[in-house]
């Protein structure tokens, strides 16, 4: 997620200061329903996506585009949280509710734990959250410490930034790095020196929020580059295109960051069908939307793509600490082709 605060700007969630003008579709009345039978039978892995946010209707329409399985990173809620039982609700939810209601869709869920860049900044909260992060990030199903790293590049941000490359250390963990997206160069340049001084491996860590300025230097070092599709800004897929035919797959993901704010919870096959339309491989496409992500977060240990690969079975009957997703008397696998609702 993008953590930059502009008051004029209507989605400050994973929004990018438009310094420059955003690049016109060229190609905006393609519409996603005549081309979702190219990527049929395609599987994806979504390695970033902020589900708490989102509703039912996207968990059913990713399930039916082909996600199989997710990363949910630990993230700033769109508010400060004003004390230490709201942060430890949130990561409980990350392990408990959410992934519960993402196996009800039909999709594995996983998260990453950390303390996000912008509420580093309020210490004497930020310190009592790295006291019970170790509670959580050892939990079954956390793939890495995440996501973390620099938002205004404040000397606070810095130090939890650099706590937690030691937590990940520790727990033999890889790293998510949200790179800001003011000075955006700067940042991520900032952020894989300081993993670096930190002893940690780069294909240990996936940079997040690349773009074409930052990707040649992040692939140069060893590190993983992450690309989140921006709805009506900087990163649209057509660029990202772009960069796979550049740079090709190699240590290349996509995700979509969809969050509380204007987002796409569909980006990756969206992206999949532009790059299956211009000619790349199913194969680089494969990797580019699905074993790279797991290829670096399986390094947890935590992800065995048998749960996921041929399917993932749903049972929507199941109850978590006793709830389901269903309402008094409904019946499982709701249908959303139909006009009437009952
Ligand atoms: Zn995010």
């Amino acid at each position: 997620m993008c953590l930059n605060h502009n008051d004029t700007t209507p989605n400050p969630s994973h929004f990018e200061d438009s310094e420059e003008a955003s690049h016109a579709p060229a190609h905006r009345d393609i519409a996603w329903n005549d081309y979702k039978d190219l990527i049929k039978g395609m599987r994806f892995f979504d390695p970033h996506i902020h589900m708490v946010s989102r509703t039912t209707d996207d968990y059913q329409a990713m399930n039916q585009a082909g996600i199989v399985a997710l990363i949910e990173p630990a993230f700033w809620v769109g508010q400060p949280r004003t004390g230490l039982s709201t942060f430890k609700d949130y990561y409980s939810s990350l392990v408990g509710w959410e992934r519960f209601r993402s196996s009800q869709f039909g999709i594995k869920h996983y998260c990453t734990m950390g303390l996000n860049s912008r509420e580093a900044n309020n210490e004497p909260l930020a310190e009592q959250v790295m006291e019970i992060l170790p509670l959580y990030i050892y939990k079954e199903g956390v793939v890495g410490v995440g996501e973390i790293g620099f938002d205004d590049q404040t000397p606070a941000e810095e130090k939890y930034y650099r706590l937690q490359l030691e937590l990940a250390k520790k727990a033999n963990l890889p790293v998510q790095i949200h790179t800001p997206h003011r000075d955006k160069k700067k940042g991520t340049e900032r952020s894989m020196a300081i993993a670096l001084e930190h002893g940690l491996d780069p294909s240990w860590v996936i940079v997040d929020h690349n773009n074409e300025e930052t990707v040649k230097s992040v692939l140069d070092q060893g590190f993983y580059a992450a690309f989140t599709i921006y709805p009506f800004t900087k990163m649209g897929n057509e660029r990202m295109v772009k960069v796979v035919e550049q740079y090709g797959p190699e240590r290349i993901m996509i995700n979509s960051a969809a969050d509380w704010g204007i987002s796409d919870p569909l980006a990756i096959p969206k992206t999949a069908a532009l790059m299956k339309m211009r000619g790349i491989s199913d194969e680089t496409i494969r990797l580019v939307t699905y074993q790279n992500a797991i290829d670096a977060f399986g390094k947890s240990g935590q992800i065995d793509v048998t749960d996921f690969e041929s399917g993932y079975a749903v049972d929507q009957s199941a109850k978590f600490h006793g709830n389901s997703i269903l309402r008094g008397g409904q019946q499982p696998a709701p249908v959303k082709d139909s006009l009437v609702i009952n």
